[in-house]
């Protein structure tokens, strides 16, 4: 059995609508998924045990037991073909940790498409799925890429009418937020004053056009004030791009990443040379979308 290695990339939210509380502790969402070109690599080689192994930058802060998503995966998968969970997972991490880009998604999703390869399970795409949402609800999406509508909790997905390739700049920072806090200071912000979510027309119509501006005026945030109330600094990143001159620039996710739209290739640049020179943030970093989700790259 020879390793097989799946790339896969990290994701912006262009909208996130985040409505009441359900009963089951989830928020009912509508979002639109938007795969970038920062991956990460998931490498599945066979092994008498089900070990981890984690490179890159940030990899000192992923767990290395079931804690990690791409563990959990490959137990799943086994669990559902019936087979013991047998594999070295390498995660070569390119997506920044607890950055609100789904990186951890990412990697389950890439352990399950690694794994059915490794392991010649052979299940079919909707299955794998299943198993996705079942692990996350950003996993599915990983699976698929490109640029989706979420509902749900965000796992069932509907492709989205896009044209055109968009440029990104991302401010990473030094110090990720917690996906469950951000949710927390959100419903303390609104007070339990939540509508149902609904599909941004705006931002449907931006992307069917192509339109790089309008798409960087409807890019949209629930999530953002109560990242900005847990974390103040954001405000000044935020500032900064919007001061190099990009079209729009939004919290990704539940932050505390940075998301800036540009025109071009090249305004991108500027707009990371403008970042970087600013000081507000640890890094920055040019990435493009859509991409595809998931995919096998070598074995
Ligand atoms: P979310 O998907 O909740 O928005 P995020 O994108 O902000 O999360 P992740 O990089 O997925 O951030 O990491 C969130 C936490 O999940 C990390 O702090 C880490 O402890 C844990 N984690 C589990 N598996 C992984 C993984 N494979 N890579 C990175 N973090 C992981």
């Amino acid at each position: 059995m020879a390793p097989v290695t799946v790339r896969v990339p990290a994701k912006v939210n262009l909208q996130l609508s985040v409505g009441p509380e359900r009963p089951d502790g989830y928020h009912e969402l509508v979002t639109v998924f938007h795969a970038v070109s920062l991956f990460d690599e998931v490498t599945a080689a066979p092994s008498d045990e089900l070990r981890i192994t984690v490179e890159g930058e940030g990899a000192a802060e992923v767990p290395l037991d079931d804690g990690n998503l791409a563990m959990r995966a490959a137990r799943l998968l086994a669990a559902e073909v019936g087979i013991d969970p047998r594999a070295h997972l390498h995660i070569r991490k390119g997506i920044p940790v607890a950055g609100g880009m789904a990186g951890g998604s990412a990697d389950a999703a890439a352990a399950l498409v690694a794994c059915d390869e490794l392991w010649h399970a052979g299940l079919p795409a909707e299955r794998l799925h299943l198993l996705a949402a079942e692990l996350g609800s950003d996993v599915p999406f990983a699976l698929i890429g490109g640029t989706a509508i979420g509902t749900g909790r965000g796992e069932r997905l509907t492709p989205a009418l896009a044209r055109g390739r968009y440029h990104w700049v991302f401010a990473l920072a030094d110090k990720g937020l917690s996906t469950p806090a951000v949710y927390r200071e959100c419903d303390r912000l609104r007070a339990g004053q939540a509508s149902p979510p609904v599909v941004s027309e705006a931002l449907m119509t931006a992307l069917r056009s192509g339109d790089p501006s309008a798409l960087g005026r409807a890019l949209c945030n629930d999530l953002q004030p109560a990242a900005l109330s847990l974390r103040p600094h954001l405000r000044l990143v935020l500032e900064a791009g919007e001061e190099a001159g990009a079209l729009g620039g939004i919290v990704s996710g539940s932050g505390p990443t940075c998301a800036f739209l540009a025109r071009d290739e090249a305004h991108a640049l500027d707009i990371a040379v403008a970042l970087s020179s600013s000081g507000v943030c640890r890094t920055v970093r040019c990435a493009h979308g859509p991409v595809p989700g998931a995919r096998m790259v070598r074995r």
